[in-house]
This record gives structure tokens, sequence and C-alpha cells, in this order.
């Protein structure tokens, strides 16, 4: 069984992202970039899968810049075999990314693509839903369990009331919630081996597909800043406070 694990490099988590000056965008020259937190997750479900003899092939795929490649590596410095670079320089939709990932699954043959549940810094949450509609597939979103027999699989995931579980067919998409798994630390010989990895370059137009924005952003602002807050006394205060000053009792 292949699995691909498509790895967008975003925003690392611990950055505050500013917006620019002209309310275009927010800036990202010269920040931290990471991998989306929830495709480590991804990659450490399908390293797990392989390890367990559930897979054979583990492909990380990453559609953007020319750093995306740093992305790939570290996918195969945690357990990946190979990676694919969708080299594009102008901002991609979570359509168009769908539709690349649509291409290489049938290009690969993928028994299963293993996605983030969203991204960190669009919070889109459609590329794996996107893909399983077009690829015409089953999906399981915000997986907190997955097991494997066979060509069968069975997912768990956490839901309001408790957790729901899917029985499906493979092929299939799964998207990651955060208690997936947690992700191994990846260490300097891996990060070595993976170097040596092959990671294939392709373009937008080699998969046929057509990525020019279908969406505009009209503008981008900073939340309302919060006012500072005070330290009460005691309880009698807050009350009194909360009554007669915020009056929200
Ligand atoms: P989103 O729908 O944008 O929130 O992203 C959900 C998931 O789709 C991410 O966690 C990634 O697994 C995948 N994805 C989105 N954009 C890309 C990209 N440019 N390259 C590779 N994978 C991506």
């Amino acid at each position: 069984m292949k699995i691909l694990v498509p790895v967008k490099r975003v925003v690392d988590y611990n950055v505050k992202v500013r917006v620019k000056a002209d309310g275009s965008d927010v800036d990202i020259a010269n920040v931290k970039m990471s991998m989306n937190p929830f495709d480590e997750i991804a990659v450490e479900e399908a390293t797990r899968l392989k390890e367990a003899g559930m897979a054979t092939e583990i492909v990380a795929v990453s559609c953007g810049v020319a750093q995306c490649q740093d992305v790939i590596r570290t996918a195969m410095a945690i357990g990946a075999d190979r990676g694919i670079h969708v080299l594009c320089d102008q901002p991609l939709e979570p359509l168009a990314v769908a539709k690349m990932l649509k291409a290489l699954a049938e290009k690969e043959s993928a028994q299963l693509v293993i996605l983030g549940k969203q991204a960190i810094d669009d919070d889109a949450n459609q590329t794996g839903q996107m893909l399983a509609a077009l690829w015409g597939v089953p999906q399981a979103t915000f997986a907190s369990k997955v097991e494997i027999s066979g060509e069968q699989m069975t997912v768990t995931r956490e839901i309001d009331g408790g957790l729901e579980k899917l029985s499906m067919q493979l092929p299939a998409v799964v998207t990651t919630d955060l208690r997936l798994n947690e992700p191994r630390y990846v260490t300097l010989p891996n990060i070595m081996k993976a170097k040596k990895k092959t990671i294939d370059q392709l373009s937008p137009a080699d998969l046929g597909v057509d990525v020019t924005p279908r969406l505009k952003q009209l503008k981008v602002q900073d939340p309302p800043s919060r006012k500072a807050g005070i330290k009460v006394s005691d309880v009698a205060t807050l009350v009194d406070k909360l009554r007669n000053e915020a009056k929200v009792i």
C-alpha cells in the first residue's frame, strides 16, 4: 500500500504574525517557516503504518515555492521514502492543491492519502474534503485513530457527543486531528539520511492543473486589541464590578 502525505510549508506556530501596513496580507518576509503541525502528525501516522507492515511506501508531497523542499526533507527525516515537489510561485488555493493531489494520487496509484485537518496559516480546512470528492473516494476527517485491515479502514473521530467510528474501503482520504499521535523527534542521523532521498520536481501544468486564483483577498486586519485587565481584592468587589460596571450579571 502506497501512502501519499501532503505537507504544507506554513508560518511556524510560534511566530506572532503581523499585518502588512497596507492591510493587503500578513507579512511573512524573514519569518520562520515550518511544516504545518497537523501534517507532521500525518507523516508520523504514515510512518507508524509502514513500521507495522501495513504500508510499503510513503511519498511526501508539497506544492509551492522552492523552499517547500525543506518541509519535504523534514517529512523524509520522520519516515517518508521519497518526495514530490510541485513548484509554483503564486499563492495556491485549496481547490488547486486538491486538483494536483488528485492527479498525483492517481499517477502514484496511492491507496491512502493522509492530510492535516487544516493548515494553520489560512485555516481553510478544505483540501482533504475537496480531494476526496474530486478523486471519488471515501473520506474520514479529524481522525483520532486509524486502523487498517486489508482493503478496509476503520477511523475513529472525536465529535461533540463522544466518538464516531467510520468504516470504509480503500483507497480513501484521512485528515488528522491533534490526538491521533505525537510525532517523534527528528534525529540528526535521520536528517542526514533524508538528504540522500529523492525529490522529484513537477509543475502544476505537468499535472494538468490551472492554479489561477478564484478568490480575491479584500483586506486583512488585526483583531481589535483587548483592554488591559485588572485584579480585584475579593469576590465581593468582583461581583460588584460585574453587576455595576460591566453590567453582565
Ligand atoms: P487546508 O485545507 O488549506 O486547511 O489544508 C489542509 C491540508 O491540506 C494541510 O494540512 C496539508 O496536508 C494539505 N495542503 C494544503 N495546502 C498544501 C500545499 N500547498 N502543499 C501540500 N499540502 C497542502
